[in-house]
């Protein structure tokens, strides 16, 4: 038998690192770890070294490891280690599950290196485009979505050509405010929109859920990975989050991935593809799962998705400008300091505020970056335009 994969895991501490962990741990023979890194949580990081004794493992975040750790392996500690883990060659797998554009350094790295990257750091993608598409195609390496919806729609093409594809359906849950009624939305707090009705993930996607920001950032997505124009990727709401998404075949037959909402099927997928491992799930019961439901997006009560989709459909720096703000705004949500409704018009404000312009490099983008942060950051807290009403 050959031997297992080793497997770098860049976020090892978070929803998507833990699912990924469980995977694995099923598949002795299959992967093996070298390395977690995390941002700074280094008790936790402490805990899964000690159970899974990779080579290293990275603290992003810190300076040095704090006082009192157990495991007394190597520490390795700051972004150029992370990045370097990324590129290891005793790796020839990484899991990018960190959160946001901090991801996209990682991302290019891994591919860049011939990786094969297990991508759930869909930021890294959105905001990086072209140069991340670029970077796999020099690197040698394979770019495989972790994301339940690139996922189902990856094993639906099944490697057909572009050609015979009409479009694409991606389902979205609608989050936790899909039947509140718009009016209600001014009195959202953080812990109503933490609060998702099928998925338990990290806290940026999840508000990212609730604003269908995510679901802007994974039509983006699919745009990239699969070469598809935006007019062919269309999105539809389905609370029960059984049916991942579809492909419509140009000959009228449509594809789709069902099963329960679990992120430990497209990992596992991500990891093994297109080879199919044993997995313990839960069977599938479509008579238990009826009825699959499905309504339109509600486009006027959510405008971060539209936002979004404008800002893909204009390229160059607007995906990094929208991602930026967005993650300013979010962060400001979930401390209290900006109201629901505030999110998208900071975020609205700022990318009106920088018009797009073709991306140079990964420093032109981390300038753009910096930049869309800066403004973000001063319209959460600035009075809105439209009168005396304030932002937050
Ligand atoms: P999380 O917040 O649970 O975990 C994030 C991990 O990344 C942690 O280990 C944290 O230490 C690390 N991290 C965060 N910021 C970092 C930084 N600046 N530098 C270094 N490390 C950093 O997040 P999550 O829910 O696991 O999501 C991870 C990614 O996967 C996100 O891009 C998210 O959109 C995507 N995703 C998640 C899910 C899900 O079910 N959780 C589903 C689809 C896609
Ligand atoms: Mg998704």
């Amino acid at each position: 038998m050959s031997e297992p994969s080793g497997l770098a895991v860049l976020g090892a501490t978070g929803s998507i690192g833990g699912s990924t962990l469980s995977v694995v741990a099923r598949h002795p023979d299959r992967f093996e770890i070298v390395s977690l890194a995390a941002a700074r949580r280094a008790k936790e990081l402490d805990r899964l070294a000690l159970r899974w004794r990779p080579e290293y493992v990275v603290l992003a975040e810190l300076p040095e490891p704090p006082a009192g750790l157990e495991w007394s392996g190597e520490w390795r500690c700051g972004r150029e280690a992370m990045k370097a883990a990324a590129a290891d060659p005793a790796a020839s797998i990484v899991v990018n599950a960190l959160v946001g554009f901090a991801g996209l350094e990682s991302t290019l790295a891994a591919l860049g290196a011939g990786k094969r990257l297990a991508l759930a750091n869909k930021e890294s993608l959105v905001v990086g485009g072209e140069l991340v598409l670029r970077a796999a195609e020099d690197g040698q390496g394979q770019l495989l979505p972790v994301d339940s919806e690139h996922s189902a729609i990856m094993q639906c093409l099944d490697g057909r050509p572009r050609a015979e594809v009409h479009r694409v359906v991606l389902t979205a849950s609608g989050g936790p405010f899909r039947e509140w009624p718009a009016s209600r939305f001014g009195s959202i707090r953080p812990e109503d929109a933490l609060a998702h009705p099928t998925w338990s993930m990290g806290d940026k996607i999840t508000i990212d859920s609730a604003t269908l920001a995510n679901k802007a950032l994974e039509v983006i997505e699919a745009h990239l990975l699969f070469g598809l124009e935006f007019d062919q990727i269309d999105v539809v709401v389905h609370p029960a989050s059984i049916v991942h998404s579809m492909v419509e075949f140009r000959d009228g037959s449509t594809i789709s991935q069902l099963g329960h909402p679990t992120m430990e099927v497209p990992i596992l997928y991500a990891l093994s593809a297109p080879e199919r491992l044993e997995n313990d799930f839960r069977s599938f019961d479509p008579v238990q799962a009826s009825p699959l439901e499905f309504e339109r997006l509600r486009h006027e009560d959510f405008p971060m998705f539209d936002l979004g989709v404008e800002a893909g459909r204009a390229g160059g720096t607007a995906p990094a400008v929208y991602n930026a703000a967005n993650e300013v705004a979010v962060r400001s949500f979930l401390e209290g300091r900006l109201s629901f409704l505030g999110i998208s018009r900071a975020v609205e404000r700022v990318l009106s505020s920088m018009a797009p312009e073709p991306v140079e490099n990964v420093e032109h983008l981390t300038a753009v970056d910096r930049e869309a942060r800066s403004r973000a950051r001063e319209a959460v807290g600035t009075p809105s335009p439209t009168g005396g009403e304030t932002v937050p």
